[in-house]
């Protein structure tokens, strides 16, 4: 459902990602780690058309998110770290008013429902989004990728901020619309909730992804995600130092 087939993105002088391979099918949650820097914004951001690739494919339900973003973005929801509500509406209004705007128009009924399969407690509904929590407004957008009947779900560091219970609420909110049907990515650094949420789990690093492993990889063999996470790190910084900037060619 979501498709990166040898992405590179350059920023000025840098390169963020360096030939990114990676594909997430319907129904799956694929949780993408990495340090700072290694690029996880990025790839999200290419994803949802924010950014252009300096080259490579991004497909987004075999639609080619590059050559007709605003297709791909019609079947894409996102949900950023700060997911950006207006805080004086109600959760329900800002619903109603997101999903207006990509052009569907709720029944109470189905903002209701919405905001229910996203979790958010009922006596929050109408209560207006600035008294709400951050897991609350991450409820906020679940539901409105909920409304838009998205195909695929990508999130920027959704837990990050989150107490326990909030990011465990949230974990299994993400596993019940990957058992809808739908393709999620995030970007996290929560080593354990990725073990325990994702179906596939890749480690970036410099761009590249340097491991990828399979939930019954990590759950069967009792895969210690911490140490190798931190094993290829490592590694990966004492071998690369400068091999990913590119090279000026005014220098
Ligand atoms: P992550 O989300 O994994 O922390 P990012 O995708 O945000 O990483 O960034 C990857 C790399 O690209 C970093 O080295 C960052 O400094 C660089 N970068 C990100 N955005 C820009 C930009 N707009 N211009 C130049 N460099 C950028
Ligand atoms: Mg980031």
């Amino acid at each position: 459902m979501i498709e990166l087939e040898n992405v590179v993105k350059e920023y000025p002088g840098h390169r963020a990602l360096d030939g990114l391979h990676l594909s997430v099918p319907a129904g799956c949650v694929y949780g993408l780690l990495g340090p700072n820097g290694a690029g996880k914004s990025t790839t999200i951001n290419l994803v949802t058309g924010l950014l252009k690739p300096t080259s490579g494919h991004i497909r987004v339900g075999g639609i080619d998110a590059v050559a007709e973003p605003l297709r791909a973005r019609n079947i894409l929801a996102y949900v950023s770290e700060s997911v950006a509500l207006y805080p004086h509406l109600t959760g329900r209004e800002n619903l109603q008013l997101f999903s207006r705007l990509a052009g569907r128009r709720l029944e109470e009924s189905e903002s209701t429902a919405c905001l229910e399969r996203a979790g958010l407690q009922a006596d929050a509904h109408g209560r207006r989004i600035g008294t709400y929590s951050k897991g609350m407004r991450q409820k906020v957008g679940l539901a409105i990728a909920l409304a838009k009947d998205a195909k695929a779900v990508v999130l920027d560091e959704p837990s990050s901020g989150l107490d326990p219970g909030a990011s465990h609420d949230l974990a299994e909110r993400v596993r019940e619309l990957a058992s809808g049907g739908l393709a999620v990515l995030m970007a996290t650094h929560d080593l354990f909730r990725a073990r325990d949420t994702c179906d596939t789990v890749g480690l970036l690093v410099h761009g590249t992804l340097r491991a990828e492993w399979k939930a019954s990889e990590v759950q069967d063999h009792d895969l210690d995600l911490e140490a190798a996470y931190l094993d290829l790190v490592n590694d990966s910084s004492h071998q690369s130092a400068t091999s990913n900037s590119v090279t000026s060619k005014s220098a």
